[in-house]
């Protein structure tokens, strides 16, 4: 899944840097940078809360193998994913760690759920039967770790507080089932009003006491995510589930990360061509930009397939050598094409940083979220596998995941 490359050199002088990458774009991940973001949410939260390290969606596009055991070796206890195959992959790769699935899915999935170790979410009565039946298909001992879901408010996943004491009920009457924890989730912890948390929270806490007053053991309690735990003491009870913050990203365009979380990824290519428009020249598909006089112009090899979005044509920015380069006319598939300031000093293979790990640059995750009208969490998601990703560890590369790592599997 991962390789180890045999090149190790200082990042910045990096010409075996781009051999490592085997294409002329590359995602640079600083696996110190994740480590130090973990380190100030263990740091920030009450003594006695633990982080689980939410890495589905591969990491939010960093790699999750990589952010997972970077986050582990930084202290948090316990990693979250979306669904069963994400779990699977960490397994393959030898994480250990307790593997929380934090959707719902489906009885096809529950062999695979079981036979990875798989933490498993329960928010319907109507499921606990199956994965007690595919547990005992396991092996006479087999318990099946679980967390309860509540529904407190956000209406997407979870059993209605209604319903929670039952699902403990039956749950009791089965061994093969061991409630590891309960959780809820914010619909608005990034909102400009803390009412609904707060609503939310309630609901939560008396399902809590509910369940404890029934007998029952709740396991570890949980309920914030990034945006919650940067906000509010009063809800870490015994984890926090950081995802976005992880990765140096913000919840939302509202929400200024403190000192001490910054964003882990960066993206580079070197110029593929260099050429000179004469005034009238268009540029690129559909000719949407047209030159009004001489202009230095290169070729970046990106584009939408690799998550840099078309909707930055004519409008994102890059930097090369600190000077601000616009893209010039429509992001193709494969490439597109930037204006070359003569100050950036810009010639073939020149790097071209375009996206930028500091918060404010005018193509940072956060600055290319606003001008597209969406939040980080969706610039990081959208970069594709084809971009190959370089793990730096103290400045050495210690690890690179690209498009030929990721293997075929015969359907029988
Ligand atoms: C994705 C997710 C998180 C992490 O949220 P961030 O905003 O990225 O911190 C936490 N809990 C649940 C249930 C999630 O689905």
């Amino acid at each position: 899944m991962i390789v180890a490359p045999s090149v190790n050199s200082v990042v910045d002088r990096d010409e075996a840097h781009w051999k490592v990458a085997g294409r002329p774009s590359r995602i640079i991940v600083d696996l110190d940078q994740i480590a130090a973001n973990v380190t100030f949410f263990r740091r920030l939260v009450s003594p006695g809360t633990n982080v689980m390290a939410v890495v589905k969606a591969d990491g939010y596009g960093h790699g999750a193998i990589m952010a997972a055991n970077a986050a582990l070796d930084a202290g948090a206890t316990q990693l979250a994913i979306a669904t069963v195959d994400e779990g699977a992959v960490l397994r393959a790769a030898g994480i250990s760690a307790p593997l929380l699935v934090l959707g719902p899915i489906e009885p096809s999935e529950l062999p695979s759920a079981l036979a990875n170790r798989l933490t498993l979410t329960i928010s319907d009565q109507n499921f606990i039967a199956a994965v007690a039946r595919a547990a005992r298909g396991h092996g006479p001992d087999r318990r099946v770790p679980v967390h309860i879901k509540i529904d407190s408010g956000m209406r997407r996943f979870g059993a209605l507080p209604e319903d929670v004491v039952p699902i403990f009920e039956q749950i009791s009457t089965y061994p093969e089932l061991q409630v590891m924890g309960t959780y809820s989730h914010f619909a608005d912890a990034d909102g400009a009003s803390d009412q609904f948390s707060r609503e939310q929270a309630q609901r939560f806490n008396a399902c809590v006491r509910l369940v404890r007053a029934s007998g029952f053991s709740t396991g570890a309690v949980h309920l914030s995510n990034s945006a919650a735990t940067l906000r509010w003491r009063e809800y870490d009870h015994d984890l926090v589930r950081i995802g976005i913050c992880l990765y140096g990203l913000s919840p939302s365009p509202e929400m200024t990360l403190p000192e001490g979380l910054a964003p882990a990824l960066r993206l580079q290519c070197r110029l593929a061509r260099v050429t000179t428009l004469a005034p009238g020249d268009c540029v690129s598909y559909g000719c949407a930009y047209i030159a009004s006089s001489t202009e230095r112009v290169g070729l970046v090899p990106i584009g939408y397939a690799d998550g840099y979005r078309r909707g930055l044509s004519s409008r994102g920015v890059m930097t090369i050598n600190g000077i601000e380069s616009e893209v010039r006319g429509r992001i193709c598939m494969d490439q597109c094409v930037i204006s070359l300031p003569k100050s950036s000093g810009a010639h073939i293979n020149t790097v071209v940083n375009v996206i930028s790990n500091v918060s404010d640059q005018p193509n940072s995750v956060a600055s290319i979220a606003k001008q597209l009208g969406t939040i980080d969490y969706e610039v990081v998601t959208g970069l594709s596998r084809r971009i190959p990703r370089l793990y730096i560890k103290r400045r050495q590369v210690v690890a690179r995941q690209d498009l030929q790592t990721v293997s075929l599997l015969d359907v029988p």
